[in-house]
């Protein structure tokens, strides 16, 4: 749906886009003057979840704008994709960007926001330029900016870019990074809808949340649920990525069993063995290849299995792989990551990292599968964000499920898979 029809030669461009269908939805709300109020109905009968991670109801969330505000009212799209894995918004962005402006005009109509940014990682900036072209085309047709289409709604749209740091994606710290300062995390409440970007009411989704919106509008609540399951609805894209042969993005309905998305990325390389599936980027918990295989890809299969769907990244992982090096790797990510606001993610994240680096190395002790067990349970839920838990999960889950492990390194001082059958299967 979001990349159909977008491979061919500049498919990005208005024109191309326009001859796709594109714009439809956002002429038919404006030129039509459907009420809000049944926009933010449809939202919610297509029970879209917000595809950035947390899979909260997209409509739900629309509602909370104040609708009678005086003065400015915000969108913010999440285009900060930083977790180890997710690399969908990137493509959404570099071959549909029209699709997420429209979306994010719809929202506008829907909310009454004045102004919009797209705040777009700092690491991908050709899609930081892609996305202003496609701005500049969309503002020479009248799609966006004053009177759009003749009415008088008009919705100003800016393309903004950060500089990489993966807290960023965190909406409240996403929001001091337009205004200027240091991206941190905000305290909430207040919650962004009532005292968000410049203390105005603001409603942040994330890039394929907005993309999914011209959808809703054309084929309705219901049609776009009916590609999913209850309390799922629609198609998502999942980026897989690890030791399959075709890594890649990979747009399915939800719903779609996890075994039939592993046959779509070309199966295990090599023919090896699954051995664990990271079913939702970084943050989520591991889950092994036994549970993983009865999986279907929706939030609430995913869940029931232990997990998090997240933001749709699926890492796949085979036989060959050490779980105590995979580890070592996702926990330096968030040490490297935290901002240091508070102490329990700032110090615990450190932990975390130097006691599977040290298991790692040979020099574990008895008594760290314990500790690692004791840190994670002092940083969940005492920290300003989730930066903190999503640190915290993938230690948990890794040291349930492959405790053996990392108990064969602490007694042997080396790894259970040799290291020449992990190079060769790297
Ligand atoms: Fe910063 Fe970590 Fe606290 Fe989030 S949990 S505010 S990243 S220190």
């Amino acid at each position: 749906m979001i990349l159909a029809g977008t491979d061919g030669d500049r498919g990005w461009r208005l024109d191309n886009y326009l001859a796709r269908g594109g714009y439809s939805a956002l002429k038919k709300v404006v030129g039509e003057r459907i009420p809000p109020e049944n926009i933010i109905a449809e939202l919610k009968a297509s029970v879209l979840r917000g595809r950035g991670g947390a899979g909260f109801p997209t409509g739900l969330k629309w509602s909370f704008m104040p609708r009678s505000f005086p003065g400015d009212k915000y969108l913010a799209c999440n285009s900060d994709e930083g977790e180890p894995g997710t690399f969908k918004d990137r493509d959404i962005l570099r071959y549909n960007p029209h699709t997420v402006i429209e979306g994010m005009a719809i929202a506008a109509y829907a909310m009454g926001a004045t102004r919009g940014y797209n705040y777009i990682h700092g690491e991908i900036f050709e899609i930081y330029e892609r996305f202003e072209e496609a701005l500049a085309e969309a503002r020479a047709a009248g799609l966006i900016g004053s009177n759009i289409l003749g009415s008088d709604f008009s919705f100003e749209l800016f393309a903004h870019h950060g500089y990489g740091a993966y807290i960023c994606g965190e909406e409240t710290a996403l929001l001091e990074s337009i205004e200027g300062k240091k991206g941190q995390p905000r305290f909430k409440p207040p919650f962004p809808a009532s005292y968000g970007l410049y203390g105005k009411p603001t409603t942040i989704n994330n890039t394929e949340t907005f993309a999914s919106v011209p959808f809703i509008i054309n084929m309705g609540g219901e049609g776009f649920l009916e590609l999913g399951k209850p309390n799922n609805g629609g198609t998502k894209l999942f980026s897989v990525s690890g030791h399959v042969n075709r890594p890649g993005n990979y747009e399915i309905e939800m719903g779609t069993p996890f075994a039939e998305l592993l046959e779509m990325a070309g199966g295990m390389r090599g023919g090896r063995k699954l051995k664990g599936v990271i079913p939702g980027g970084s943050s989520a918990p591991v889950v092994p290849a036994d549970i993983m295989m009865d999986c279907t890809m929706d939030y609430d299969s995913i869940s029931k299995a232990g997990s998090m769907l997240g933001s749709g990244a699926v890492i796949v992982m085979d036989e060959t792989t050490c779980m105590v090096k995979a580890l070592e790797r996702l926990s330096y990510f968030y040490f490297e990551e935290s901002c240091g606001q508070c102490t329990p993610c700032r110090e615990g994240t450190g932990w975390l990292y130097r006691v599977v680096h040290r298991i790692e190395h040979g020099l574990g002790r008895p008594d760290d599968l314990d500790l690692l067990n004791s840190v994670t349970g002092n940083i969940m839920g005492r920290t300003i964000c989730a930066l903190g838990d999503a640190a915290s999960m993938p230690v948990q889950s890794f040291v349930k499920h492959f405790g053996d492990e990392f108990l064969y390194h602490i007694e042997n001082k080396k790894c259970l898979v040799p290291p020449e059958v992990q190079y060769e299967g790297s």
